[in-house]
């Protein structure tokens, strides 16, 4: 990641820098804005909210509590990330917790009344893939001995034959994969349902067993892949604000509220120009959309559509999921990490009053928990999801939380929902997601649903972003783009 970052840096500079406009500044627009400026061009951020951010972004209620559009954990197995970190000089900002995955155990408690939780450790003296091996060795309260061995037998192929095999995997469900492979149900609902959950807010029977396998041979490749990190505060003000800072010194340009409305063409179907909402138009030398899949399938003018590289498009969709804040008058627990609820509504949460500096509460724990699968609940009303969240929590907080009331307290609860988030997962996606580089001279993509070996993540996010930079540097520098005629071309 450091290299090609560099190689950025490193390009002849062009001769005459050219007028990005970047679609959305959200991690791959302001990923894409960067790199664009290191390799010399001008990139203009055109974002259609008034927070930066996109899917990571936060803004603060009433009472000044941050509220957040979803739960975010860095991995280590996150190279483009990381880099961007380091090359912003605000590594300081990710908040490492131990080397572990903590499950809960529901239902489970433990000798004094609390909620029971099963770890896997991964020893910090050994490399990969042993530490993981230990870890999953280690542990026995959710797997026995021969489940394991069933498991590991099962994973053998992806051991053997590599990449290629992990995304042959792509046409089978997760449940599918196990049942071929001879794998034990228990090991599927003890785990892969928290892990479907988690990595893509789907369950095991619709999951693609690609995203597993591609998350797994990670993790089991690099000795920190599975570590996770916190940001430390909001990510629009902690990192989305540092990425956009630094093009902006660089002389790039962000818009704020400025909703792209359609796609100009000209007769041989390159971009003329961004029409926007409030009847502007935005001309540049080269276009990257970085907006959500759903929202460009609406844009993509009539006389792109019939394109195989955007009809495919067509099947990916956008998953629904929720996000929910719930803030109690006391500490519900001690553990300074992700939680694996392992509940039938909810995938992951934390105590952002212990995992996170900026939210930092001694006397009080906020809850940020995430709800999937959603598609049953999106359209209810944010009262019936505290609810039935409140009911789930009952039994992860045995010792806590009473019915009668008499424990800790619900102060407050914010609800995010997004209908359409990350790409839907789902067996056979693969093939539908576009490179950066369309068949449009001037116009590019990038977004998490774009090609690239990370999935739908804030890593992919940040990669496509950096993939579509430098597809569009490589263009510029082999003049393939059409260029406008005067150097300041871009006009609001
Ligand atoms: P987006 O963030 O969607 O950015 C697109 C931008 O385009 C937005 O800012 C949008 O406002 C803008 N836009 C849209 N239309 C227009 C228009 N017409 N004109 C101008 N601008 C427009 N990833 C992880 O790695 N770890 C996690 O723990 C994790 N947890 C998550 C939890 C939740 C609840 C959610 C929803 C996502 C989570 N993700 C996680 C996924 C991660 O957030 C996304 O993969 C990533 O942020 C996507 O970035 P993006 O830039 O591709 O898209």
């Amino acid at each position: 990641a450091a290299a090609f970052s560099q190689a950025f840096i490193d390009m002849p500079r062009p001769e005459r820098p050219l007028n990005v406009a970047v679609i959305g500044a959200g991690l791959a627009g302001l990923s894409c804005a960067k790199y664009l400026s290191d390799a010399g061009h001008k990139p203009i951020v055109l974002e259609a909210r008034d927070v930066l951010g996109g899917k990571v972004s936060a803004w603060q209620d009433k009472d000044g509590d941050w509220v957040e559009t979803g739960l975010h954990i860095f991995f280590g197995a996150y190279p483009n990330v990381n880099q961007m970190f380091t090359e912003l000089g605000i590594r300081d900002r990710l908040q490492w917790k131990s080397h572990s995955m903590i499950f809960a155990m529901p239902g489970q408690q433990t000798a004094d009344g609390f909620q029971r939780f099963s770890r896997f450790e991964f020893p910090a003296l050994l490399p990969a893939p042993l530490n993981g091996l230990v870890a999953i060795l280690l542990n026995n309260e959710m797997l026995t001995f021969p489940e394991k061995i069933q498991f590991g037998i099962g994973l053998l192929p992806a051991i053997l034959f590599g990449q290629k095999y992990v995304e042959e995997c792509d046409s089978l469900t997760v449940s599918e994969w196990m049942k071929k492979q001879g794998v034990p149900d228990r090991v599927n609902d003890e785990v892969f349902i928290a892990m479907a959950k988690a990595l893509n807010f789907i369950d095991p029977e619709n999951l693609s067993m690609t995203v597993v396998l591609t998350a797994l041979n990670r993790f089991l490749q690099e000795t920190h892949g599975s570590k996770m990190a916190f940001l430390d505060g909001p990510p629009p003000t902690r990192l989305c604000q540092p990425m956009a800072d630094y093009m902006l010194e660089r002389g790039g340009e962000l818009r704020m509220e400025q909703r792209i409305s359609s796609i100009l063409l000209n007769d041989d179907k390159t971009v003329k120009g961004l029409k926007m909402q409030d009847g502007s138009t935005v001309v540049a030398d080269a276009y990257v959309s970085t907006m959500p899949v759903d929202i460009l399938k609406l844009m993509l003018p009539q006389e792109w559509k019939p394109m195989p590289y955007f009809e495919k498009l067509n099947g990916l969709n956008g998953v629904p999921v929720i996000n929910i804040h719930m803030w109690f008058d006391r500490k519900l627990t001690t553990v300074d990490h992700l939680l694996f609820s392992r509940s039938p509504l909810l995938s992951v949460y934390a105590d952002m009053s212990l995992t996170c500096k900026g939210y930092r509460d001694d006397e009080k724990s906020m809850l940020e928990l995430v709800f999937a699968p959603a598609k049953d609940w999106i359209g209810k009303p944010d009262e019936a999801i505290i609810e039935a969240t409140m009911a789930e929590l009952y039994r992860l907080f045995p010792n806590e939380l009473n019915k009668d009331g008499s424990g800790a307290q619900l102060l407050k609860s914010a609800v995010v929902k997004t209908p359409l988030s990350v790409y839907e997962a789902t067996a056979g996606r693969e093939l539908y997601r576009p490179v950066q580089t369309s068949p449009i001279s001037n116009f590019f993509l990038a977004g998490c649903f774009t090609k690239q070996k990370y999935l739908a993540s804030m890593e992919g996010a940040t990669f496509s972003g950096k993939l579509a930079a430098r597809a569009l540097s490589d263009a510029a520098i082999a003049d393939t783009i059409p260029l406008k005629k005067a150097a300041s071309a871009v006009a609001a």
